[in-house]
Order: structure tokens, then sequence, then C-alpha cells
């Protein structure tokens, strides 16, 4: 069979990879008594093997020590969130004392809208993305709902993008027209559809020089794509952490509020794991927000789902971040030309969705087989292909650099040839 690239250069590249041992650290499902093809790190990223032994030893401390786990399990609960912030602020470009772990992505948006989206007469306007994440889309209307406006107040940018999303430059011109209208802007900073990758610093000069408050849902940026959330002065961001951060199912999130909005007079929809950690437990009647993001933190924190998230970022911190985007990069890129080059080969029409500029793409590779339907999709995941299908007919392929080898893109090439030819 003809190869565009093959399993020897494949080999090559895996053994000059600089983080190609970093897959061992994972499990790695199976599919006909092999691994599989994994391209759905954007969706729930595999399980590293040390997760296993960081729950089991949350379970035993709970199991031995009761509620003296809080002070004396091995890794105490009560400030058990502190060991993550580090690992986190690196991977989103903050200081520590913006960032934090906690709860669950939508929830997370809607507090961070409490404080972040105060409607005026004047500026009632809430910008988002056309055709932004659906969770997205809801949470944005259900505030707009509470503040007692309607889908009027929500500008929806539309652009020159696939089906209409917009590009960088869409955003920043709608930002020039009726930005003196727009209160916050809410954008999803990596597209979960297209994989493209906005220009986050851009949007944030543009829109802060109108005087709206920024920020960013980062669910398919953190741990992929290249992010200084401090130096581009995002006002706010959120994302999730079964993605590529893989944490598993439903993995406590996190947030980011820059340092000019600690301890200011933001209204916070507040609880007892905001206050103040040095009188949290007098039970003041009154709350005292800490100095940082962890004033947003509601409840106590979900242990055994952070000690996942522990386990799961300690790979992140042993790699360089601009190696782990270079090798994101330059896996899509061999992605989309193989795509390319079967397409040609077969006769077989598709429509790359992704951008093709390496400044607008991350590690996912989104795909349209012109004459194919989900039956086609059906055939490569017989062939050990888990990818992701949206409907009307594309199909979404993440690399995950941690994981990901180069051998991996070679038998997804033998087996698209294989479905494309059966
Ligand atoms: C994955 C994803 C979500 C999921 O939200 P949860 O609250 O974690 O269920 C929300 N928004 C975007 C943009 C996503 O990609």
């Amino acid at each position: 069979m003809k190869s565009f690239f093959s399993i020897d250069q494949a080999a090559a590249l895996d053994q000059a990879d600089s983080m190609s041992h970093m897959r061992q650290q994972f499990h790695i499902p199976q599919v006909n008594g092999e691994d599989c093809l994994y391209f759905t790190g954007n969706s729930l990223g595999l399980q590293p093997k040390a997760v296993e032994a960081a729950l089991a030893l949350e379970l035993h401390d709970w199991k031995t020590l009761g509620v003296e786990g809080h002070f004396h399990a091995s890794n105490p609960w009560m400030p058990y969130h502190e060991q993550l912030t580090a690992s986190l602020a690196r991977l989103v470009g903050a200081k520590d004392s913006e960032v934090v772990a906690m709860g669950s992505l939508t929830s997370n948006l809607h507090l961070l809208l409490a404080s972040f989206y105060c409607p005026t007469q004047q500026r009632p306007l809430l910008l988002c993305e056309a055709k932004a994440f659906p969770s997205d889309r809801y949470a944005l209307m259900g505030q707009l709902q509470w503040h007692g406006l309607d889908a009027s107040q929500l500008l929806e940018v539309h652009g020159d993008g696939h089906e209409g999303l917009p590009t960088t430059d869409n955003i920043i011109q709608a930002i020039e027209e009726q930005g003196e209208q727009v209160a916050t802007l809410m954008i999803g900073g990596v597209n979960y559809l297209t994989g493209q990758v906005y220009d986050m610093q851009a949007i944030t000069q543009a829109a802060h020089a109108k005087g709206i408050l920024v920020g960013f849902d980062l669910a398919h940026g953190i741990g992929n794509a290249s992010l200084n959330l401090h130096e581009w002065g995002v006002d706010f961001a959120a994302w999730c952490s079964y993605k590529y951060l893989n944490s598993g199912p439903g993995g406590v999130a996190g947030i980011y509020v820059h340092e000019r909005h600690h301890g200011g007079d933001r209204p916070i929809l507040a609880g007892w794991w905001g206050h103040d950690k040095s009188t949290r437990f007098s039970m003041p009647t009154d709350f005292s927000p800490i100095q940082g993001a962890e004033a947003w933190q509601v409840s106590n924190a979900p242990i055994l789902s952070m000690a996942s998230l522990k386990a799961s970022l300690s790979l992140f911190d042993e790699v360089d971040l601009d190696e782990l985007r270079k090798k994101s990069l330059a896996q899509s890129q061999l992605l989309m030309d193989l795509l390319t080059a079967v397409s040609d080969d077969l006769n077989e029409p598709i429509h790359l969705i992704t951008p093709r500029e390496d400044a607008e793409r991350a590690g996912q590779v989104s795909v349209a087989f012109l004459n194919r339907d989900r039956g086609f999709f059906d055939q490569l995941l017989a062939h050990g292909i888990i990818a992701d299908w949206r409907e009307p007919g594309t199909i979404r392929f993440a690399v995950a650099p941690l994981y990901t080898s180069y051998r991996d893109l070679a038998r997804l090439e033998i087996a698209l040839r294989q479905a494309l030819t059966s």
C-alpha cells in the first residue's frame, strides 16, 4: 500500500522525540489487542498511570484518619488545592495568586460572570463568538436572563470563518464598532469545533481600549495552546481539566483572575472557602475574601478529584511547555498533510476546517470527508481509531503530545486508506 508517512519514518521521529518516554506514563486503551489510536484527548484525556496510587493514598488516609485527614493526611486536605496552583499558573501563564483549582467549568463561568458581567444602561452587551460551545451560550443567556435582559443583549460575532465563525479580525472589528456598549467579552480562546486559536492578546488589547472586561473559556486551551494570561492582561478565565489535562471524567476545573481584581469591590458569589484562611474557622459572620483568585472558591475542595489532577499535572511539570507546543504543531501539521495526501491519492474529497497557520491552530485537526457519512466514522472505530464525530460530517482528531506518538499517525494513515478503499 502506498504511504505518505511510513511506520519507519514514524519510528525515526519517535526515537528523536525528547518526550516520547512520557507515553509510558499513560494507560492506552486496547482495541483488537493493540493500542488504540486515541485522538480524543480534546474530549477526555487518557489516564496517567500515577492516578491509581494517588487516589488509593487519599482513600487510605480517609480510611485510617477520618476527619483528621484535613490536617494529618500525607497531603493534608485543608490546603490540598494549593499543591496544584504552581502547575496551573505555569500552564496558563499567570502568577500563583491568580489561579485556583475549583469547581466545574460551566459553574465557574457563572461565578466569574457574576463578578465580571455587570451590565449598565450604557453598556448592557455581553460579547461572544457565534456558535459558541452550547454550555457557554446557555450560561451567557442565563446571565442575561438573571439580569432581566434578553437575547438582544448577546452580541454574537459572526464572520468569515468556518460556518460563519468569526476570525480574530472579525472580533476586533466588532469591538471597534460596538465596543462602547459592551460590558464584557467572553470567548472560547480555542474553538472546540474548528480548533482555531484566537489571538487572545490582540482581542484583550482592543477590548480594554474600549473599556470592556475580558474573559476566555480555555477548555481547549489549557495544556494545549501557549497561554500568557497575566502578560496579556486578561481579566478572567476558566477551564476544565478532563480534556488536555487528563484529570479524568468530571475532573476538578480551575479559574484565573488577574491580580488587578484581587481584593477589590467586585461582587463575589461567596462561600466559606473563599474567606480569609486565618479566620475561616472562627466562623465569623462577615465574608472577608482571600487576596487572590482563591476568593472565588465557594466550597471545600473535592480531594479525590484533585488527587487525580495532581498526578496528571506532575507530568506536565516534567516537560518544557515550548517543546510540548512544538511537538503538538508538528503532529497536527503532519496530520493535515497526511489527510491531504490520502485524499489526493484516493480521489476522496475532504475539507480541512482547521486553520493552516501555526499561530491559529492547536492540537486539533477538524476535517470533513465530503462523500462520507457516519458509517465511515464507524468503520474507523472498528479499525481502532477513536476520534470524534460531529454532525453533519466533521471528524475531529486531536493530538496530545504527552502520549500521541508519531507511530499513531502512521498507523492512522494505514487505517484511513483501508477504510476508504474497502
Ligand atoms: C468541554 C467544554 C465545556 C464543558 O463544560 P463542563 O461544565 O465541564 O461540563 C464547556 N465549554 C467549552 C468551550 C468546552 O469545550
